[in-house]
């Protein structure tokens, strides 16, 4: 992790919207937190790829790429590649979490129908993101 901001992808910027305390191992969960922390304190920049959550998890490959499930890096970069388009935001540029957070809000539906299908989190998620809905209705 960088000094003052962590490097998160894509997805991660909109999944960590809605993080609630579950995840992959206690140790993953554990930097989940931390990085979560530095993201609302000093804004995060945008990766690639693997990112500093990836750092921590036992599903990284040897080669960066994500083993979650079969063709998972392909699925992932898919994921990324939504969420940066959702979001409007480049690789390599530093973004506050409040914003992002108001964009999320604005892209809620579209994010949860494109890409929350089949997610092992879907449910954990739900909650948050039925409050986030409420909370930003007109
Ligand atoms: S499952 Fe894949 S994308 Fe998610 S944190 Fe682990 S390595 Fe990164």
């Amino acid at each position: 992790m960088r000094l003052g901001y962590v490097g998160l992808r894509g997805h991660h910027l909109v999944c960590l919207q809605f993080f609630e305390g579950s995840g992959y191992s206690e140790e993953f969960v554990d930097n989940l937190r931390r990085v979560l922390d530095g993201f609302q304190h000093e804004g995060a920049v945008l990766e690639a790829g693997p990112d500093d959550v990836c750092a921590r998890c036992h599903h990284l490959g040897a080669e960066g790429e994500c083993t979650l499930e079969p063709g998972g890096e392909q699925s992932i970069r898919a994921l990324d590649k939504l969420a940066v388009e959702l979001l409007q935001v480049d690789t390599g540029q530093r973004v506050d979490y409040e914003q992002v957070r108001a964009q999320v809000a604005r892209v809620l539906r579209q994010w949860r129908a494109q890409a929350c299908d089949g997610c092992q989190w879907a449910t954990q998620c739900e909650p948050a993101q039925r409050l986030m809905a409420r909370d930003t209705r007109p």
